[in-house]
């Protein structure tokens, strides 16, 4: 039982900053005078197409989306994205290079594979995804329609500190680091990520595509997976999610308030930093990501004994330092460090990483 709010360092759902919850509880009965929550709204009327545009336009903003790309807000998750992607792409050549630097990219080119030719570029499974290639090491076709890649990779901790040069249009994961630093959106051919990590609650796909790309899916592409078809409809073709469209209005608005996305980028290096230089210098602590891979993000680490990892989640979770344990195919643990999650959580954990190392060196 916790009276105050504790430190969550799940991968995701995970934190939301607590003045967009406060501000959500604050117009959760009446928003804005309209005698409802946004949770009651049609989405047709005048009160829901403010909020959406308002959202919409705020992602454009904060990401600086160059005019070329339009904006989506898709159901079914990051997930959703892996089967959307090969669909509406991988027409073009019916081939389609994917990076598999983790979990994630090996289940997108996986679900790629029933929609067209997958060539892998790379594959880091032989050093237990603990690496990124370097742009020389990968394969690229000369006639893929696309090449897709996990730009963070939530479960190994690891992360792309550049962006593929490739031939084709570039395709990015970004559920676990996206506005978290800037990034050149003119550079993609399409961006997706599950909002659940970084942006509002589970339940929808943010997706930045660059139109021209739209219009050329498979026959058999869902409509409601149809990427041109949710250009032309503006995300409501049939029912989008609403409160989690709102929700993400207000994250946006908060990541405004912190100095966008470059004051997000300040906050990443300023917390990852203070971990990295903790596990570096521990006796008893060690990273699990290669150094020039490490994720900023979502950060794995272990003791190298099972047991003792067990212990400290357990005394991290007794001090209000909750869900560290890494995922159940990597071990050990793992923080996941959002933007919503504040420098005095990743303080409060290396403060308790220390006692503990005191305490159980051998
Ligand atoms: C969490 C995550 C996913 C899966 O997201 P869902 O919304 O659950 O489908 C995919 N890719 C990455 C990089 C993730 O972190």
């Amino acid at each position: 039982m916790f009276t105050e709010r504790v430190y969550n360092f799940s991968a995701g759902p995970s934190m939301l900053p607590e003045q967009v919850l406060k501000r959500a509880a604050s117009e959760l009965l009446n928003f804005g005078g309209s005698g409802m929550s946004v949770m009651e709204m049609s989405h047709r009327s005048k009160a829901y197409q403010e909020i959406f545009d308002e959202t919409k336009a705020l992602l454009k903003k904060v990401l600086s989306v160059p005019d070329t790309h339009e904006v989506l807000f898709m159901q079914g998750g990051a997930t959703g994205q892996f089967a959307a992607v090969a669909m509406n792409l991988i027409g073009r050549t019916g081939k389609a290079d994917y990076a598999v630097t983790g979990n994630f990219s090996k289940l997108a080119a996986k679900e790629a594979e029933k929609y067209g030719q997958v060539h892998l570029s790379c594959d880091t499974s032989a050093t237990g995804h603990t690496t990124i290639p370097a742009q020389r090491e990968l394969s690229l076709s000369t006639d893929a329609s696309y090449f897709h890649y996990c730009a963070n990779n939530t479960i190994y901790g690891t992360e792309w500190s550049y962006i593929p040069d490739t031939p084709c249009p570039l395709v990015a994961d970004m559920s676990s680091n996206i506005l978290s630093r800037p990034v050149d959106v003119s550079k993609y051919g399409l961006i997706y990520a599950g909002v659940q990590k970084n942006m509002a609650p589970a339940g929808m796909a943010a997706v930045i595509i660059d139109r021209s790309l739209a219009g050329q899916e498979l026959p058999c592409t869902p409509t409601i997976l149809n990427y041109k078809t949710t250009i032309d409809k503006d995300s409501m073709y049939n029912t989008p999610p609403t409160y989690n469209i709102y929700m993400l209005g207000l994250t946006l608005k908060w990541v405004e308030e912190m100095g966008g996305v470059s004051g997000m980028e300040e906050l990443r290096e300023l917390r990852a930093g203070m971990l990295y230089d903790f596990l570096d210098n521990s006796s008893l602590f060690r990273g699990r990501a290669e150094k020039s891979a490490r994720s900023k993000m979502n950060v794995t680490f272990t003791t190298g004994d099972p047991d003792l990892d067990a212990k400290f989640i357990k005394e991290a979770a007794g001090e209000g330092l909750l869900c560290l344990a890494g995922h159940r195919i990597a071990g050990g643990m793992r923080a996941s460090i959002y933007n919503a999650m504040p420098v005095e959580g990743v303080k409060k954990l290396t403060d308790l990483m220390g006692k503990f190392e005191l305490a159980n060196k051998i």
